[in-house]
């Protein structure tokens, strides 16, 4: 175990589900990060792997959160979408649930201050990594630590210190507003050929967290935001008060995961820094808890804890990342939303597979040969034929 504390730059869940596994097993950590309590720009959906991974740390159970009951897919014309309602069984666990990041980032940093970590509630303006160690400035001074977990999202400093920023390509661009004063139990998804990407509503506990997200290559805020708002105006009520916010989003090119780095001597990435998340749904929580996890438990282990971080990472996170990368590119077009929508509102079978994706049980390793023993053969050949289009750039 390393000898000076470990510093962890970003309380978000890679950086507090890190902390708390270190602290738990005695390592010292200093966990920076001046922003909490915050809303985090996010839809905020929990998946059922999200939340079992929080689990550990505390009973997310304490966070006011909205099950999903039904989501609605559609695409084509805002006034006059082809739309497919897909129901959830309510005899079993909610493939959804939809909770504030404010509350679900404060009780896991909470969490990992209870167990141990020390939050230093400073933002870092520079980090050095040498052979000897790792120097973390803030306002306030220097801190000394043998290694630095960088879980400081998809701004990071740290990745900018220790590797590069990402580049435009490798980022998606969301644009979006909490609508305050409504909400419901029902999920909604409208997917957009161009720009490609969907429009999404989260219902959380006391308003809607809405928002659309594109390729950031060749978009502007000010275009999404075009696209959302006429969205808005078919959809919701007027009146209604919208917090509105834009974000960046790792979304790694296919060919991107085959020689990424997640690790070097002393530093590691986790989370959105290392650019961990879903290309296709943007499911970003999952991974970055995941890659916490696993960033300390290769600090605890036996051998090097870059290459032990590097090989896991490798193995258990960018086989699914690559694959949903291969999909992406034309997953949007209309030609298969339709094909995909119209699936959803002929077939049981398709719709359970729908609700499997949404709630993180359904790999998409053998997301095509599922949707083939649905019989609706079309879709799953167009999905195969989508996927080896993206792997070889075509
Ligand atoms: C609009 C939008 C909607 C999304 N919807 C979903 C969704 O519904 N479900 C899902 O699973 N994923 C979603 N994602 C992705 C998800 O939000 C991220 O993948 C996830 O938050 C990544 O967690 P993280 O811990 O890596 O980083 P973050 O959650 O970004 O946390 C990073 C932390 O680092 C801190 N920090 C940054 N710089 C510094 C610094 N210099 N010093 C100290 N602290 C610093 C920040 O204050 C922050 O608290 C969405 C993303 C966006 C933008």
């Amino acid at each position: 175990m390393p000898r000076r504390p470990i510093a962890i730059v970003g309380a978000g869940p890679a950086g507090s589900l890190a902390a708390w596994h270190l602290s738990r097993a005695g390592a010292r950590v200093l966990l920076f990060d001046h922003s909490h309590p915050r809303e985090k720009p996010c839809g905020g959906g929990l998946t059922g792997r999200a939340v079992a991974l929080a689990s550990a740390a505390f009973d997310p159970a304490v966070v006011p959160a909205v099950p999903m009951a039904a989501a609605r897919f559609a695409t084509g014309g805002f006034s006059s979408s082809r739309a497919a309602e897909v129901p959830v069984d309510s005899s079993g666990d909610a493939p959804l649930l939809v909770a504030s990041r404010r509350a679900f980032d404060l009780a896991l940093l909470e969490a990992a201050c209870k167990a141990g970590a020390e939050h230093v509630p400073e933002q870092v303006r520079d980090v050095q990594v040498s052979a000897e160690g790792v120097t973390v400035r803030t306002a306030q001074g220097d801190w000394q630590a043998d290694w630095v977990v960088g879980a400081d999202g998809a701004n990071s400093l740290v990745r900018r210190r220790v590797l590069a920023p990402f580049r435009r390509d490798q980022l998606s661009l969301a644009v979006g507003a909490y609508a305050h004063g409504t909400t419901s139990r029902t999920v909604l998804v409208h997917t957009v050929a161009a720009p490609p990407g969907y429009i999404w509503s989260f219902p959380r506990p006391d308003h809607l967290a809405i928002g659309i997200c594109a390729p950031a290559a060749g978009e502007t805020p000010a275009r999404l935001r075009e696209v959302l708002d006429r969205w808005l105006a078919a959809t919701l009520p007027a009146g209604l008060h919208l917090e509105r916010y834009s974000w960046p989003i790792p979304s790694l090119p296919y060919g991107d995961f085959s020689d990424a780095v997640p690790s070097g001597s002393r530093w590691m990435l986790a989370g959105d820094a290392a650019g961990l998340v879903d290309p296709l749904t943007r499911e970003g929580i999952y991974f970055a808890l995941e890659s916490g996890r696993l960033a300390a438990e290769a600090l605890l282990g036996p051998g090097d804890p870059a290459s032990t971080y590097a090989e896991s990472v490798r193995r258990s996170i960018y086989p699914e990342l690559a694959r949903a990368a291969a999909l992406k590119a034309r997953f949007f077009s209309s030609e298969f939303a339709c094909l995909l929508v119209d699936g959803l509102a002929r077939s049981r079978a398709v719709r359970a597979v729908m609700v499997d994706l949404i709630a993180g049980r359904q790999p998409y390793r053998t997301l095509r040969r599922r949707l083939a023993a649905t019989l609706e053969v079309r879709l799953a050949w167009e999905l195969a034929k989508l996927q080896v289009r993206g792997m070889i750039g075509g």
